[in-house]
């Protein structure tokens, strides 16, 4: 490896150079001033009026409400029919009326035709026919692995432009002795599955025999928009996709207490488990302190944990950690049948 120069040689190499912003190939945009994630808030002097954000995923949402709370108006736009499209439906629906009550316009189904700039301001012509102006332009449109100038090819490590390095199951790049992590490795690109990988590059570095092969199967994230969307596992929709037959259990906040005191009702839990069984495959948690929520199921799907037994484990009284109780109850009443229930009756007149 050349760094600046200087010749580097190693036994082992880990390639893990990141992702930066992808610019989407709207005619105009390389030809006007426009903010990314990496430059908003170094080079973007003083307060614009007026921002139009380009993308509705998680980065232009969380951006989007920030620049709204500092008194921007904000424009959020979004090509797909609503904004964050991985996340369950309602999740997205509760994000946007939280942004739209708080003054941030957001137009879905919205693609951008041309964008073109006249002194200070900036303009972004939409498909139907109409157009945005604003002193800023902000563009949150996806992240593209850097895989460019590393002189990939040459050192014969397969790569994608769009996805990345490819790696094996235990980090290994088509060279046996460079391994790749993190966002250039595509996939998930999470500063935690950055940190998994890396810890299991290292691991099979130090030991190469037997391998640590890297298990993706529960990998949480939140969405750190205010109300907060953690996640993990399959939502609705792609379970839906995919084939796999659920059963759905969803709380609402306004029936925890804790959320009901501190006028956090807006939110819920949905929770998805395999059609007919106990076994968690996937969860939402949308409202406030969602992201750290998230993580009694996360624990439970990691290690096989399921409704009945978080049903089981007391909860403290009063905290937001009820919801996930209050969820699974939902389950363990769903289990009882028509006799159980008479059965139950019998007793309780009897008990009397
Ligand atoms: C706006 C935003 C918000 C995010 N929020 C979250 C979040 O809340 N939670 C979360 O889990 N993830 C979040 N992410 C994703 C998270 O930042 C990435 O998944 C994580 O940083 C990936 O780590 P990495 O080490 O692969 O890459 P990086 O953190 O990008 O580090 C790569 C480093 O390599 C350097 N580099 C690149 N090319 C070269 C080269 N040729 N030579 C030398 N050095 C080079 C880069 O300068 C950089 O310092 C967010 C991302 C963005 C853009």
């Amino acid at each position: 490896m050349e760094v600046d120069g200087r010749r580097l040689r190693a036994a082992h190499f880990v390639i893990a150079t990141g992702s930066r912003a992808g610019v989407p190939p709207i005619e105009g945009l390389k030809e006007v001033a426009y903010y990314t994630n990496e430059n908003v808030f170094d080079e973007l002097h003083g307060r614009p009026d007026r921002m139009v954000v380009l993308g509705g995923g998680p980065i232009g949402c969380e951006l989007g409400q920030a620049f709204g709370r500092l008194g921007v108006r904000v424009t959020i736009v979004e090509m797909l029919p609503r904004i964050l499209e991985k996340e369950e439906a309602e999740a997205g629906a509760l994000v946007q009326r939280a942004l739209e009550a708080e003054g941030v316009r957001i137009l879905t189904a919205a693609r951008v035709r041309r964008v073109s700039g006249s002194g200070r301001v900036v303009r972004v012509e939409l498909e139907k026919g109409d157009a945005l102006e604003a002193e800023a332009l902000l563009v949150a449109a996806g992240r593209v692995p850097n895989v460019d100038g590393l002189g990939l090819e040459a050192a014969g490590v397969a790569f994608d432009d769009k996805k990345g390095i490819v790696v094996d199951e235990h980090l290994r790049t088509s060279q046996p002795h460079i391994y790749a992590a993190g966002d250039v490795a595509g996939g998930y690109q999470f500063t935690h599955v950055a940190d998994y990988q890396a810890r299991t590059v290292v691991r099979n570095i130090l030991v190469p025999w037997p391998k640590v092969t890297v298990d993706y199967s529960v990998v949480p994230w939140c969405t750190y928009t205010d109300p907060e969307v953690g996640r993990v596992g399959l939502s609705e929709e792609e379970a839906k996709q995919k084939g796999v037959a659920v059963d759905v259990w969803v709380q609402p906040m306004r029936e925890v207490d804790r959320a009901v005191v501190e006028s956090s009702e807006d939110g819920f839990a949905k929770v998805l488990t395999e059609r007919g069984r106990d076994r968690i495959l996937g969860a939402t948690i949308a409202g406030e302190r969602a992201g750290d929520l998230i993580h009694e199921l996360v624990l439970a799907m990691k290690h096989g944990i399921g409704l009945k037994a978080i049903s089981a484990t007391i909860h403290a009284y009063p905290t937001f950690a009820e919801v996930a109780r209050k969820t699974a109850d939902r389950y363990q009443r769903s289990r009882l049948t028509p006799a159980a229930r008479r059965l139950f009756e019998w007793l309780y007149r009897r008990q009397r």
